[in-house]
């Protein structure tokens, strides 16, 4: 049977939560390379990119953000990334996720990969942390553009390239925990499913018009059937 079902994730607050570990690795880059404090508490980055980040973070701390200064600060971030993953032990997976890309991974009609704002480098050292990068094949990622709105074609094209099928923006799911998961799925006519598990609340997702909108992935049968696939 071929693919006909695209399945998109994002995963900062819908695959997993690393408690800070992001945030300590931004930290503690900026530090080590630009030798001085920065204050991350006027970004709002929930849902954005990691190279839309960091340019904010530089503007925000009193340096430009040349291509020169954020290509040093996302090498710097992504070269302690995998350290400050492994010293938070507040980190996981999130309920019922092992499940359901297991059971996609193996339905006949389903394709799934990413759609993050994480730099691709930056996304497998989490999920290869969290024992889940062998699920994505493909995928799009901040290297392909700082604006998240832009990420849905790469995604796509990927994906055809993957599986020789065109997917139809109807049987394309993008799935993620941000108002931004669910325009940028809306941008390229997609379905779009949100989830409360990370910063945002479940009104506050309804209230952008999601296709569907989840507390958490607690019952993953109630996902599968949203996505039109038998549990
Ligand atoms: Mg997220």
């Amino acid at each position: 049977m071929s693919k006909r079902t695209l399945i998109l994730w994002d995963i900062d607050g819908t695959l997993i939560v690393s408690q800070g570990a992001g945030v300590r690795a931004m930290e503690r880059a900026f530090r080590e390379r630009f030798h001085r404090e920065c204050d991350l508490g006027k970004i709002d980055w929930a849902g954005r990119t990691d190279s839309w980040i960091t340019g904010e973070v530089l503007q925000k701390n009193g340096l430009p953000a040349t291509p020169e200064n954020i290509q040093a600060y996302l090498e710097a971030y992504l070269s302690v990334l995998p350290q400050e993953l492994a010293a938070g032990s507040q980190g996981q997976i999130l309920p019922g996720i092992l499940d359901l890309l297991e059971t996609l991974h193996h339905h006949p009609q389903v394709a799934q990969g990413l759609l993050t704002g994480n730099m691709q480098r930056g996304a497998e050292f989490k999920l290869t942390h969290y024992q889940v990068w062998h699920y994505f094949e493909f995928g799009a990622f901040a290297d392909d553009s700082p604006r998240r709105n832009d990420l849905g074609p790469h995604a796509l094209r990927r994906a055809g390239a993957r599986h020789g099928v065109t997917f139809s923006p109807e049987n394309t799911f993008i799935i993620g925990d941000t108002p931004h998961d669910i325009e940028c799925g809306k941008v390229i006519g997609a379905q779009t499913i949100a989830v409360a598990t990370g910063h945002h609340s479940l009104a506050e997702l309804q209230s952008h018009h999601p296709t569907a909108a989840f507390q958490d992935f607690s019952n993953p049968a109630a996902l599968l059937r949203t996505l039109g696939l038998q549990p």
